[in-house]
């Protein structure tokens, strides 16, 4: 398919169906922003879900932390973002559009004009005021990156859990960057959710550790059943890597306009502990006891957009076919990533069918999160299941009545398999857990 279509596909199927709207779309929209619907909420979840998983919960050296969005200047004083988060910004003077310098060569993509100004550097910080009184000392910043949450809050965990390095600490939420050029759907808006990890190790073990997770990160997308040919592992060259780091990847997806970053994996040494240890004056070190050494640990960086994850997993999910000669739409989600594992749906609306199909999915529900579906005809109601990529549905029909047994069907191979009620837990449970 070609790529526009591709894109454009998605994108109508996101709206269409409930994964993500246009914000204030009734009062004439927001600038690249958007609203998670009812599928897009499950589905975002699911990805942090899926993450989180891998990264803390079958971890016992990583914990978790939640920090402030609204943050204090002196966070982003002593990182640099107020005086290094900036990205080039150059005017056209025939248009007067704006553009990322580093993003288009010498010519206006919109009209085509050579005429443009100068780049000037255009800090990213979302400034606000936190109180009544709007003056420079109520100024706080919405954070551009959860990381910095992890490393002034080093000491405290380092404190409350007794971990030691090798140990990480885990964050996901929102961040919020004033981008100058927002676009390709939610690939790129000025609000969106991140998944990082700060991974603290004795500097002599760095490169074990930043090689360890970028082979970590790479396998986290083919687990959840990305194909390995629409993901590459790019190392930054020299003139492109941060000053204070000694090796970045980033984990790129073949998106449909070509490769796009979704993670950065940083070695960022000691640069942020240090930093902050300046800035603040308090001590951000690990003393060993074992070996009476103190030392300030080095910094491995994996951090991924969740909203750019999600949308890379629905472009990679997008296929097409036919079933009994009829052309369908679906999407290949991971069962771990799809919005609805289980959609129950009885054959027809009859009296007679609802309360055993009432009763399955009371059953199922505490589990699995499941749909209920009673209109439309049974083949419309698969292929709209097909189409958001539940993986299986349970038909209710009239034998159920007699036998106590529904028909799973796969959204695959659109096989169906007829189960007894008291099993379906077991069934679907083992199915789903592949
Ligand atoms: P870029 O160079 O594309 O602006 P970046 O290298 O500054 O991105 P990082 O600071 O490394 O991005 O952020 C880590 C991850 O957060 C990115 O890999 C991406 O998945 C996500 N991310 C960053 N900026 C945005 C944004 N404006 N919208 C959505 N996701 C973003």
């Amino acid at each position: 398919m070609p790529a526009e279509d591709l894109m454009e596909r998605v994108t109508n199927l996101c709206k269409r169906r409930g994964f993500v709207f246009p914000s204030a779309e009734i009062h004439g929209g927001f600038r690249s922003t958007y609203d998670y619907g009812p599928l897009g909420v499950l589905m975002l979840r699911n990805v942090k879900e899926a993450w989180w998983r891998s990264m803390v919960q079958l971890r016992e050296e990583v914990v978790g932390l939640d920090a402030a969005i609204l943050s204090s200047p002196r966070i982003w004083e002593a990182s640099g973002h107020l005086a290094n988060f900036t990205d080039p910004l150059v005017d056209c003077r025939s248009c007067h559009e704006r553009w990322r310098a580093d993003q288009i060569g010498d010519t206006c993509p919109n009209c085509g004009s050579t005429d443009l100004t100068e780049a000037r550097a255009f800090n990213l910080l979302f400034k606000t005021y936190a109180g009544p009184v709007e003056d420079e000392g109520a100024v706080a910043y919405l954070r551009p990156e959860t990381a910095q949450g992890m490393f002034v809050n080093f000491a405290n965990v380092l404190q409350t859990t007794r971990k030691r390095p090798p140990f990480g600490i885990a964050q996901m939420g929102k961040s919020f960057r004033n981008e100058i050029t927002p676009g390709n759907f939610v690939f790129r808006t000025r609000e969106f959710e991140q998944m990082e990890l700060e991974y603290f190790v004795p500097p002599d073990q760095s490169q074990q550790w930043y090689e360890y997770w970028c082979a970590e990160r790479m396998t986290w997308f083919t687990d959840l059943g990305m194909a390995k040919d629409r993901l590459r592992l790019r190392p930054h060259d020299a003139d492109e890597l941060s000053h204070y780091s000694t090796g970045t990847s980033d984990i790129e997806f073949a998106f449909p306009w070509g490769w796009g970053e979704l993670e950065g994996i940083a070695n960022r040494t000691d640069f942020d502990l240090l930093a902050h240890a300046a800035a603040s004056g308090e001590r951000l070190d690990y003393f060993d006891p074992a070996t009476g050494e103190r030392y300030v640990p080095h910094v491995i960086e994996p951090a991924v957009g969740a909203t750019r994850a999600m949308m890379a997993f629905l472009i990679a999910a997008y296929d097409t076919d036919e079933v009994d000669g009829e052309a369908r739409t679906v999407l290949r989600l991971h069962p771990r990533l799809a919005p609805y594992s289980v959609a129950v749906l009885p054959l027809s609306r009859k009296d007679t069918l609802s309360p055993v199909a009432h009763r399955v999915l009371s059953l199922l529900q505490p589990l699995f999160m499941c749909d209920y579906d009673d209109t439309q005809s049974i083949g419309r109601r698969y292929r709209r299941q097909d189409e958001v990529g539940t993986p299986y549905c349970v038909t209710v029909d009239f034998d159920s009545l007699d036998d106590d047994a529904v028909t799973i069907r796969d959204r695959d191979t659109t096989e169906q398999a007829r189960v007894p009620i008291i099993d379906l837990i077991a069934e679907l449970g083992s199915r789903l857990s592949h």
